[in-house]
């Protein structure tokens, strides 16, 4: 029996709990079937905390959160709490999470698996096989940088102003994760920025290529401008292994690089901290769909970007490799064997909803463990 590993389970709102309720059933089936003892618990947050407990985000989450070695998170956020004040709203839940743990490195593979190739907007020659992922900076940059806010100037208009800045450090720390990644992939990084017309890009240019040289000398490092690396990835996604950008060209670049997948119901991502001197680091997992309240409780949701989050934490939280390719594997082969959930239907599939998948992923994980 390998030793006990922590997880805190935050389902959240909407379809959170439908899809999270999927992967509690994958869990418990790898504590049968594959003899992990996971010590699991689960917590509150978003709108479900805010009732339970007037805030979006618990002292007491917080607390397990930085306890536990991962946490696997649903989404937050509804219309029945829209018109709430800023501070309030659930989706402070997710923001309080990423900056008590600091978790600064955000990694989405885009991964286009060969039975949805036809649900890309572009042509299955252009992404058939694509398989990269983008590593963002998610704790500076022009979200964060002061001064910041709307002014009224002497002259009675008003102006809004957003700063870019970024520190040696912050550039530093990002940069390993991604040089680390690319070399468990395939050993090439492209790092993007505006260093033509940005001073925060030029440094950022400048430190990744030093660490690069002085750590990661085998890694084939490239440097890309941020315009054209969103050409790029609408022409040629598949010369893309791992892109490193920080936080605002990060964002769009990883929502570009989703779509081309089609399919935001099968997408996961992860979010990593710091290691401390044993090599441990905080950690948070989530599909990167939200609550889908257009759906909840229909019992429709796509449950796969939920289970392949769960499969990123055990590879990357806890080594499980084999584990986590083992449910990568049984989602792709429910695919390949025609069953669909409604949001990435295709001609001569069956439609079916998110238990009757969780049934079909459990089926085949069963096979895989035969
Ligand atoms: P969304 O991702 O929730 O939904 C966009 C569309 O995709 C909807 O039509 C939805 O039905 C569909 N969809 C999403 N996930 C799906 C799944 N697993 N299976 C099938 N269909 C799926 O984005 P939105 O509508 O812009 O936001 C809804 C709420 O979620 C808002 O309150 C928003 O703030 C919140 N949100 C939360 C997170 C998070 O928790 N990290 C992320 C994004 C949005």
């Amino acid at each position: 029996m390998t030793a006990n590993k922590r997880l805190l389970v935050l389902p959240g709102d909407g379809i959170g709990p439908e899809v999270m309720r999927e992967v509690r059933r994958v869990i418990d089936w790898m504590d049968r079937r594959r003899h992990v003892s996971f010590a699991l618990e689960e917590g509150l947050v978003g709108g479900a905390a805010l009732e339970a407990t007037g805030s979006p985000c618990p002292d007491e989450t917080v607390e397990r959160a930085l306890a536990t070695d991962a946490v696997l998170f649903g989404s937050v956020g509804g219309p029945k709490w829209d018109s709430l004040p800023f501070e309030k709203r659930p989706e402070l839940g997710i923001l309080r999470l990423r900056k008590e743990l600091g978790l600064f490195a955000n990694l989405r593979p885009a991964v286009v698996l060969d039975p949805l190739v036809d649900a890309s907007s572009l042509k299955p020659d252009v992404v058939r096989g694509l398989d990269l992922m983008i590593v963002r900076e998610t704790t500076g940059g022009i979200y964060f940088g002061e001064p910041r806010g709307v002014e009224t100037m002497p002259n009675g208009k008003r102006r809004g102003i957003d700063t870019e800045v970024y520190t040696e450090d912050e550039i530093a720390r990002v940069a390993r994760v991604a040089f680390d990644l690319a070399r468990k992939r395939s050993n090439r990084l492209t790092s993007v920025e505006k260093a033509n017309v940005m001073q925060s890009g030029r440094l950022w240019r400048a430190v990744v290529s030093e660490v690069g040289k002085n750590e990661f000398p085998d890694v084939e490092l490239s440097h890309m401008y941020a315009d054209n690396c969103a050409m790029q990835l609408a022409n040629r996604p598949k010369q893309f292994d791992v892109i490193l950008a920080g936080n605002l060209f990060g964002d769009v670049l990883s929502d570009l690089a989703a779509a081309l997948t089609g399919s935001l119901g099968m997408l996961p991502s992860a979010t990593l901290g710091a290691p401390d001197s044993s090599g441990r680091r905080n950690a948070l997992y989530e599909p990167i769909h939200g609550s889908a309240p257009d759906i909840a409780g229909k019992g429709i949701a796509n449950p796969c970007a939920q289970m392949l989050s769960l499969a990123m934490l055990l590879r990357w939280s806890f080594g499980m490799e084999e584990d986590a390719k083992m449910i990568e594997t049984a989602v792709e082969k429910v695919l390949a064997g025609g069953l669909r959930t409604a949001d990435i239907m295709g001609p001569g599939t069956a439609r079916v909803g998110t238990s009757v998948m969780g049934d079909a992923v459990l089926r085949e994980l069963d096979k895989l463990a035969a």
